[in-house]
């Protein structure tokens, strides 16, 4: 008799990564249910799509479903899988307005995240989360005059074309409020920008960019500041009043006019199918993996934006929300369900974002209050070096600050900011992460020179050595 399927939830980055590597693997059938019409898209894309940088939505779809099948993939689109039975190796899903049963042999949640709205009404028309593509497309359309919007950018995809018609039939925002400084709300502060309406960003925090420390989130500021959205930190948004449509927002107990609001306020990973399970989670409930992504649940693993994983500095379980992590867990999971046990690999929490002409990058332990607490001794320096030989034209000032333990020496982590190619320069940071560099091992690599690219001493290799200074003090 033939075994039952290799059964995957969710029709993304971490899903179609493990079906499409486990049928290139072996000729066991997998089945791929996706509870909505798109598969196989790119969230990372989305603020440029609002922005007009990317021309058509369409333009952000990776593999389509004739492709899925090509390789062999069984995928059914609009089957929401509603609960999970480990005992009985199943899984309930709905479609259709039916339900049914479907045995596995082997189960992999890869069901993502879905956008916190926080207190806020997102039923309010005017009133945004960015969380996939049919957002989107309703933002584009509500950011567009009624008798001037450009249909044809949707291309031809799944798309809700009733939200899409709602959205773009009423009057376009004057003044949009992007609620969260995080990098979401950074990259739409850019994209609305570029579409012509009056940015104020609100983060409830000192800086803007809280994950990749005070150097990055100030020059991020004043840069935000210098092409003209008014960043307000230490700001709390507490409510948006409107009838119908967002007409202001509640700050500080002032009122503020505001005729759009885009929601960045987190996100949160997609369990529910799991209630009832036992099944073990971890940080922000996400679900708990093993080095094989491995579920406490027998036959049951998770992926993506749905899992936990190790911290490549700590050893900690941690929940890192990003894309080559989702990637490259369901692909390390097709792998080992076809019988070639293959590890997800750690997360060091790389992450890299544009704000205008800024390009900002971090990974690892960035704050040293954070690294005190994972228990080391850390020290962290700041410094300010060329991005090219001085002579050469083009060059920037780029910001690193670095933090490495007194004791061992380990680079423990990092963030960088500039003008110049500085975001790529944090994966010689993430490569020493991953290596175990310690910080005078991190001075002596051979990095590459010329005066177009980079001066003699790369900025990382000027933190390295002000900092490795400070060990020795
Ligand atoms: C605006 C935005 C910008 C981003 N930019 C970056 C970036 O620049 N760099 C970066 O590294 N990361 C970025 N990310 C994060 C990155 O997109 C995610 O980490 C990645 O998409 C996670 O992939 P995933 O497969 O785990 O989840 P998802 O891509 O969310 O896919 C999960 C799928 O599961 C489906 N599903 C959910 N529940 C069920 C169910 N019960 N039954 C059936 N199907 C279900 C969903 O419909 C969805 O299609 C960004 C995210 C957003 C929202």
């Amino acid at each position: 008799m033939e075994r039952d399927p290799f059964v995957v939830i969710g029709g993304d980055a971490a899903g179609l990564s493990a079906a499409s590597k486990f049928r290139r693997e072996t000729d066991r059938d997998v089945i791929v249910f996706e509870k909505g019409r798109w598969i196989s898209y790119a969230h990372c894309g989305t603020p440029y799509f609002v922005e007009g940088s990317v021309e058509r939505l369409t333009d952000l779809l990776s593999l389509s479903p004739a492709d899925a099948e090509e390789r062999g993939i069984d995928l059914r689109r609009g089957h929401e899988v509603v609960s999970v039975d480990p005992d009985d190796r199943s899984v309930t899903v709905r479609a259709d307005g039916e339900r049914f049963e479907q045995p596995y042999a082997e189960l992999l949640v890869a069901t993502g995240a879905s956008a916190a709205s926080g207190p806020f009404d997102p039923a309010l028309d005017g009133v945004f989360s960015l969380h996939g593509l049919d957002d989107a497309a309703a933002i584009d359309a509500y950011l567009a005059p009624p008798d001037d919007y450009d249909r044809d950018r949707l291309g031809d995809g799944p798309v809700d074309v009733e939200r899409v018609d709602h959205n773009a039939a009423l009057a376009p925002p004057d003044r949009a409020a992007i609620v969260g400084g995080g990098y979401v709300g950074v990259e739409m502060a850019e994209a609305l920008s570029a579409r012509g309406v009056d940015v104020h960003l609100y983060q409830r925090t000192d800086h803007v960019l809280t994950t990749f420390g005070a150097a990055v989130g100030e020059r991020v500021e004043s840069h935000l500041a210098e092409r003209g959205v008014a960043v307000h930190t230490d700001a709390e948004v507490q409510e948006l009043v409107g009838d119908d449509r967002v007409e202001a927002l509640r700050v500080d107990g002032d009122e503020r006019p505001v005729d759009m609001a885009i929601l960045g306020v987190g996100i949160e990973p997609n369990t529910a199918l799991l209630d009832g399970t036992g099944v073990d989670r971890g940080p922000s409930g996400a679900i708990r993996t093993d080095e094989y992504g491995r579920t406490t649940l027998p036959a049951v693993y998770a992926a993506g934006d749905v899992a936990t994983a190790r911290h490549a500095v700590t050893g900690e379980e941690r929940w890192v929300p990003l894309g080559l992590t989702a990637n490259r867990a369901g692909r390390a999971i097709g792998s080992t369900v076809a019988g070639d046990p293959t590890p997800v690999g750690d997360v060091a929490g790389t992450a890299v974002v544009k704000a205008f002409d800024l390009e900002c990058g971090r990974v690892g332990l960035v704050d040293p209050d954070e690294a005190r607490e994972e228990g080391f001794d850390p020290v962290s320096e700041t410094i300010t070096a060329g991005s090219r030989s001085g002579y050469y034209p083009g060059g920037d000032e780029t910001t690193v600050t670095l933090l490495a333990d007194r004791t061992s020496g380990r680079v423990l982590g990092g963030a960088i900011v500039g003008r110049d190619r500085a975001a790529i320069r944090i994966d010689t940071l993430a490569t020493a992460i991953e290596a175990d560099l310690a910080v005078d091992e991190l001075e002596r690599l051979d990095l590459a020179y010329a005066p177009p690219f980079s001066p003699v001493w790369d900025p990382i290799l000027v933190a390295a050595k002000v900092v490795n200074g400070r060990l020795d003090a």
